[in-house]
Parts: structure tokens; C-alpha cells; sequence
């Protein structure tokens, strides 16, 4: 073969036209002595275009200045630099992103290789975009996975989670804190009644009553069924006994055919360290005591 012949370190003639990187050599002026193939056949310039110009024709506003201000002064004192990202103008005036490697040589011309960035640039954008959507799954989990479907509100789970948290902050800075379970009164009736779908369309409604009634700082959330729970930091008893006051004024509002909704609160008030399971049980025998009460009520737990 033809080739087999060639010796060694001896490049045929056609080689430099073949390289798939940009070759430039610009004089110390910045006037551009010497372009390959490649700006002709990938950049669409015409080496005449080129040759005897000012390198100036081919950057970027912001990549001259990057020349000036760090490549040349790089380039003196290191005489390499490698892997810089600068973007060039094809001949239609196109910006197509490039690392640059570059050296100068004793008399001050500068020897440069370019690579097109743009698929890397394409890969690093779509890589953004898919770490956004990951975000913006891995959210949307975490909303799944701590709220209630029918309601929006927290689940029981979540509620747990940030009861505890808060009761032993509660606990650190001797806050008074209240725990109210909210249980509808005679819903299975509702169910049997008007259907199990006018059964959720009333739990949807209280569920967003209570949020739209409740602090940024309450929680609140559906605890299971046609039960919520709802946990008020900083209330004293009196703000509470208000505050589950103005509640039955408010579920009453929702109409369930031609009644008005009713609802009994069990209340338990923590003014020391308590567990949340013990002040969940103390609201549960409170809630107790107001459905044995006739319902449509609220009851505080009280010690005996
Ligand atoms: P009480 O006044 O003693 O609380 O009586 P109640 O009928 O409200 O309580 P009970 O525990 O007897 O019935 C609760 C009903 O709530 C039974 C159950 O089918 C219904 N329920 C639980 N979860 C849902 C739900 O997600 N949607 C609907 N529509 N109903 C539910
Ligand atoms: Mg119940
Ligand atoms: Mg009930």
C-alpha cells in the first residue's frame, strides 16, 4: 500500500486537511498566519477570509477579552494553556463553543487547537434539564408521600413526624401547646345517606376549611377516616376553647343535604414534656367524653 511506504515522522500531504480539530497560528500582532481545512470545511470560512486578519474576527466579544485579560497573560508566563472555553463565530456569523488549547512559541506566535463544544455544551444543558426534572420528581414524591390524596393535608404519618418535632421544641422553650382530634359526627350516616362520593366531597371540603382557618404554624392534617388532627403550638387553653369555638361555627357552614355538618373536638393542652402518644390519647379520651356528651361539642381533657 501506498501508505505502508510513507517513512517515519513524514505526513502526507492531504493529512493536515484531515484532522477533525481547528488548527490556527496567529503572529504576535494577533494576525492569523495560518488556518486548516477544518476552518473551511466546519466553520464554513474560506482560508483568503482568514489569512492576514486580526484573530479578532473570530471571537466573541467576551471571548477577546478573555484572550486579552488571561490567555495571552497565561500563555507569557506558562507558554501552554489548556482546555479553556471560549466561543467562536463560524463565517455566517453562528456562535459555536470551543475548547481551545493553545502554546507560543519563542518568537511570539501562538499555536491554537480547537474543538467543537457543542455537543458537549448540548449533553451538559440536557444533563441540567434531567437533574431539574429529577428535583422536581423527587418533590413531588415527598408531597406524595406526606400528604393525604383526598385532602392535600398532611397524613398521619407526616403528622406524627412533625408532632414530635414540635413538641419537643415546645418542651425546650416551655410553650403551651394543644392537640385537638376532630371527628365528624355520624358520618357513616352521610356515607349511607347520600353515597360514599358525597362522603369524600365532605371530607374535601372540611379538610379545606381547616387549612384555610388554620395558622402557618398549626398542623393539620386528615389522621384517618373522617378524622383530623390538628396540633396548635404557643395557644394557651383559653385561645384554644376560642379557637374550636369559631371551628364549630365554621363546619356548620358545609351543608350535607338540607343539615348543617356537625363535628366533636377532643382537646388535650401540654404546658410540660410530653410524648406525642400520650397527648394523643389524652385528646382521644376528651373527644370520648363529647361524643358520649351528645356530640357537636368540644371537651378538654382533664387529669383525674
Ligand atoms: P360518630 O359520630 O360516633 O363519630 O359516628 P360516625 O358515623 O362518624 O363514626 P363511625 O366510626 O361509625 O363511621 C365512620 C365512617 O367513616 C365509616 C367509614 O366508612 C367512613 N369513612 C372512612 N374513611 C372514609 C373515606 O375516605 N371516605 C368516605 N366517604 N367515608 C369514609
Ligand atoms: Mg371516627
Ligand atoms: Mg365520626
Amino acid at each position: 500500500m501506498k501508505n505502508d511506504k510513507l517513512k517515519r515522522n513524514e505526513l502526507p500531504t492531504f493529512a493536515p486537511d484531515c484532522f477533525p480539530s481547528g488548527a490556527l497560528v496567529t503572529d504576535p500582532s494577533r494576525i492569523i498566519t495560518y488556518v486548516n481545512a477544518y476552518f473551511t470545511t466546519e466553520l464554513l470560512w474560506q482560508s483568503g477570509e482568514l489569512i492576514g486578519k486580526s484573530a479578532d474576527i473570530l471571537f466573541t466579544q467576551s471571548s477577546r477579552i478573555f484572550f486579552q485579560s488571561y490567555l495571552i497573560p497565561t500563555l507569557l508566563h506558562e507558554k501552554v494553556c489548556e482546555e479553556m472555553q471560549l466561543i467562536i463565530f463560524n463565517a455566517q456569523g453562528q456562535r459555536i463553543p470551543i475548547t481551545v488549547n493553545a502554546s507560543i512559541s519563542k518568537d511570539g506566535c501562538i499555536y491554537w487547537s480547537f474543538f467543537n463544544a457543542s455537543k458537549r455544551d448540548q449533553l451538559y444543558e440536557e444533563l441540567i434539564k434531567t437533574r431539574e426534572e429529577l428535583e422536581e420528581q423527587a418533590e413531588q414524591l415527598k408531597s406524595l408521600a406526606s400528604t393525604d390524596e383526598l385532602t392535600s393535608l398532611l397524613n398521619r404519618r407526616e403528622m406524627k413526624y412533625r408532632s414530635t418535632l414540635v413538641l419537643e421544641q415546645a418542651a425546650r422553650s416551655r410553650q403551651s401547646i394543644a392537640l385537638l382530634i376532630l371527628d365528624i359526627d355520624h358520618f357513616k350516616k352521610i356515607n349511607d345517606t347520600f353515597g360514599h362520593l358525597e362522603g369524600d366531597n365532605v371530607l374535601k371540603q372540611l379538610g379545606q376549611l381547616l387549612k384555610a382557618f388554620g395558622r402557618q404554624t398549626d398542623l393539620i392534617s386528615r389522621f384517618g377516616g373522617e378524622e383530623f388532627l390538628l396540633m396548635l403550638p404557643d395557644t394557651s387553653k383559653s385561645d384554644t376553647l376560642l379557637f374550636c369555638q369559631r371551628l364549630h361555627k365554621l363546619i356548620k357552614q358545609i351543608k350535607v343535604g338540607d343539615s348543617a355538618l356537625k363535628a366533636s373536638i377532643g382537646v388535650s393542652i401540654s404546658t410540660d414534656k410530653v410524648s406525642f402518644t400520650d397527648l394523643f390519647s389524652q385528646a382521644d379520651n376528651a373527644l370520648y367524653k363529647a361524643k358520649t356528651l351528645g356530640r357537636n361539642r368540644t371537651e378538654v381533657y382533664v387529669k383525674n
